[in-house]
């Protein structure tokens, strides 16, 4: 009888070849903790993404998934993020349920068996919430609360702040995000919109294991804006209430000066009240010409409408012959 794939963890690594041996040696476990809870016949698979790493990484996937059934890895053709990386392996998994987890075991894989539990009982996306961050910088975590405030203010719906790509999604909750074709990707926006039936567990952040985040500032900056571009329309609408505004104040300024003018003659002082008015005024044009800026940038990715990521090799998938498939 052919034993049936119960859960997929989906592994997105770039320049990670210090911790892949380490993460399998303590999934492991957790994993099969897991899987039994299941049923006899559940498997797991391990699915791999490459990043397009420079290190030996995807040399010791190719070895890994030699020697263990249950791995396998889809390396792509050069760098193209983390989010591109994650949508690769969810579209490719093929479990009944779909964890994606950081390679680095900052999310702990003890956390799945509690996923798993909730799962059984009827959830069909569980989220792992971080309820202790003291592993992350002071700024990053300063920023993340931040950043989550003001998206969750303009955001169309709730995406839940400290719970990061590490989550349980059912194959009806996989489905729906594989249908969402857009390419500026903010997973957790996606994983958020999606709905369903929604469980949570708490665990501790802990630190990195090996290696070193991959995340600078720049990136982060730029994962915070697609973000908040692919998940409101709120800052554009803003242009129009503040436009509103300022043409209503201003009507009312003109009222006053033509009836001041009137009753006491023109006057020509006036250039504090006029530099401010064109410098407040020029300064808001830019502001919103930058934000409309951000989101056509996004429609004009979507209208090429690129792959989001090209496969360089797909290895494991027949795990009859791990052979490469080009
Ligand atoms: N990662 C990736 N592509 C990237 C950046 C990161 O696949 O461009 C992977 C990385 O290998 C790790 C996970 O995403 O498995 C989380 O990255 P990291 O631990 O560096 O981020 P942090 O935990 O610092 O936010
Ligand atoms: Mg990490």
């Amino acid at each position: 009888m052919a034993d049936r794939i119960a859960l997929s963890l989906v592994i997105p690594v770039l320049n990670e070849q210090e911790s892949l041996s380490l993460f399998l040696n303590r999934a492991r476990p957790a994993v099969q903790s897991a899987l039994a809870l299941i049923g006899p016949d559940a498997r797991a698979e391990y699915l791999f993404v490459d990043d397009g790493s420079s290190d030996r990484t995807r040399d010791i996937l190719a070895i890994l998934a030699r020697m263990n059934a249950d791995v396998r890895y889809v390396a792509l053709s050069r760098n193209f993020g983390k989010e591109a990386a994650l949508a690769a392996g969810i579209s490719r998994a093929r479990g009944d349920a779909v964890i994606p987890i950081d390679v680095d075991l900052q999310d702990p894989p003890e956390v799945i068996e509690a996923m798993v539990r909730l799962w059984l009982g009827g959830a069909q996306v569980v989220n792992a919430r971080r309820i202790d961050r003291s592993s992350d910088s002071r700024f990053k975590r300063w920023s993340a609360h931040v950043f989550y405030r003001i998206l969750n203010r303009l955001a169309d719906y709730p995406i839940p702040e400290n719970v990061g790509d590490f989550r349980l999604l059912d194959r009806q909750a996989v489905d729906a995000v594989k249908q969402l074709s857009e390419q500026a990707r903010f997973n957790k926006g996606l994983f958020s919109w999606v709905g369903f039936r929604v469980a949570t567990v708490d665990y501790e952040r802990e630190a990195r294991e090996a290696g070193q985040t991959k995340w600078r500032l720049r990136k982060l900056w730029g994962l915070a804006l697609d973000g908040v571009t692919s998940s409101t329309t709120m800052p554009l609408r803003i242009w129009s209430y503040l436009g509103g505004l300022i043409a209503m104040l201003a009507f009312g300024y003109a009222v006053a000066l033509v009836v001041k003018t009137l009753v006491t003659g023109a006057d020509t002082p006036g250039y504090a009240s006029i530099m401010v008015a064109v410098l407040m005024l020029g300064g808001l044009n830019l502001m919103s010409l930058g934000i409309i800026g951000e989101y056509l940038g996004r429609v004009a990715q979507e209208v090429r409408n690129r792959p989001l990521y090209v496969v360089a090799e797909d290895v494991g998938a027949d795990e009859s012959a791990a052979v490469a498939v080009p």
